[in-house]
């Protein structure tokens, strides 16, 4: 079943695959294969969904908890997990290293926790300074695209 393969990365296991024969049969070749193209792109977004609720379950209940992680040197939590589930990463464009971006994600985090405008002020503040002081990768100075490695390892070039 190569064209399921080629949208989910993985095989059909047995009953599928009779029950895409038993469609194919009743339906015609093109009918059934347009039943597996659409079944393996929901099994993907179900895996998605999955996926994404899950790094987004490491970020604490409150965003006052969030940002005591945040603002705690000891902290375990892992910012790029959700951070990348947020939308609030990139890659850097010469070497692909994970780059978070403090104000994209404190904005969906604010989201997240739906805080009120007022609150919501205040904590995007912190939650970017927290994640400019706490060592993570998240950019060049005044470079959006490359990570600090490469934007200095290019000025010095100069
Ligand atoms: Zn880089």
């Amino acid at each position: 079943m190569e064209t399921y393969q080629s949208v989910v990365g993985v095989s059909l296991d047995n009953e599928s695959v009779f029950l895409t024969l038993l469609y194919a049969m009743a339906r015609g070749e093109r009918r059934a294969l347009q039943h597996v193209r659409q079944q393996a792109r929901r099994e993907l977004q179900e895996i998605e969904r999955t996926a994404e609720s899950e790094a987004l379950s490491i970020l604490p209940g409150t965003v006052e908890e969030l940002i005591e992680e945040l603002e705690n040197p000891a902290s375990e939590i892992d910012i790029a997990v959700p951070a990348d589930a947020l939308g609030a990463t990139h890659g850097c464009a010469t070497c692909s290293t994970k780059i978070i971006e403090p104000d994209t994600l404190s904005e969906a985090v604010v989201l997240h926790y739906e805080l009120s405008e007022a609150a919501a002020d205040n904590a995007r503040e912190r939650i970017a300074n927290a994640i400019y002081s706490s060592g993570v990768e998240t950019g060049g100075l005044g470079s959006s695209s490359r990570c600090s490695y490469c934007h200095a390892q290019d000025s010095r070039g100069d």
